[in-house]
């Protein structure tokens, strides 16, 4: 009985990874090919300190779903990381953004990120050029956009009202396009209406993201206009 309950919860495993594979999405064919060495690389296999619990296998399969797409997404993005990041909220100035980088939050965790306030319904744009990796209200902050930039930064965008209409993974976006609309979406319920905008740097080597502060980065669309 033992060992077909086992074999069954390895079978679902099984089905759900491949589903989860199935659907990532690659980047578009005609975004150009900048770097096809990056093709080549393969990611350490993820290794467990215990045996993962069913939930944490699922998860741990979505995520090496994504990281085997990741070589197909990075080979399409400029090796360097950008030096600035255009304010991704319509109407919102750098200097009215309070800074809560690091922040305590619930449960022993750091707040990984910056809050832009803003009217429900605001567009959010990209703060880069880029190509939008993951769309998916999985995110604990509830409906979100993960944006793959220049050097493998991830931008994380999150509580969002709703998508941009025609937002798909696998396109290209610069600071013009819109992602989506800042809401209260996931655990900003109760909260005023604004965007979690998160970036992580990417380590080649461990294929791991690190959360860094993106507001020093940050500077106003009237600047950029003006250059
Ligand atoms: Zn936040």
């Amino acid at each position: 009985m033992r060992s077909r309950h086992a074999l069954r919860g390895v079978l679902l495993t099984l089905a759900a990874s491949l589903a989860i594979a199935a659907a990532q999405r690659a980047p578009d064919a005609e975004l150009q090919l900048l770097r096809p060495e990056l093709l080549a690389l393969t990611c350490p296999e993820r290794t467990w300190s215990q045996p993962p619990t069913e939930a944490q296998r699922l998860a741990a399969a979505r995520r090496d779903a994504f990281r085997a797409l990741l070589p197909e997404y990075l080979a399409r993005l400029p090796a360097e990381p950008d030096a600035v990041l255009a304010m991704p909220v319509d109407g919102v100035r750098v200097a009215q953004v309070a800074d809560t980088w690091g922040a305590p939050r619930g449960g022993g965790r750091r707040h990984e990120g910056q809050d832009v306030f803003a009217p429900r319904g605001t567009p959010i744009r990209s703060a880069t050029h880029g190509i939008v990796f993951e769309v998916s209200d999985r995110f604990t902050g509830g409906r979100g956009v993960m944006v793959l930039g220049a050097g493998g930064v991830r931008y994380f965008y999150t509580h969002f009202d709703a998508y941009a209409e025609g937002l798909r993974e696998g396109m290209a976006v610069t600071p013009d396009t819109i992602l989506g609309y800042v809401g209260t979406d996931g655990n900003a319920g109760g909260t005023p209406p604004h965007l979690h905008f998160g970036a992580y740097a990417f380590d080649p080597e461990s294929c791991r993201h690190r959360a860094f502060d993106p507001l020093p980065l940050m500077v106003d669309r009237t600047h950029l206009a003006s250059d």
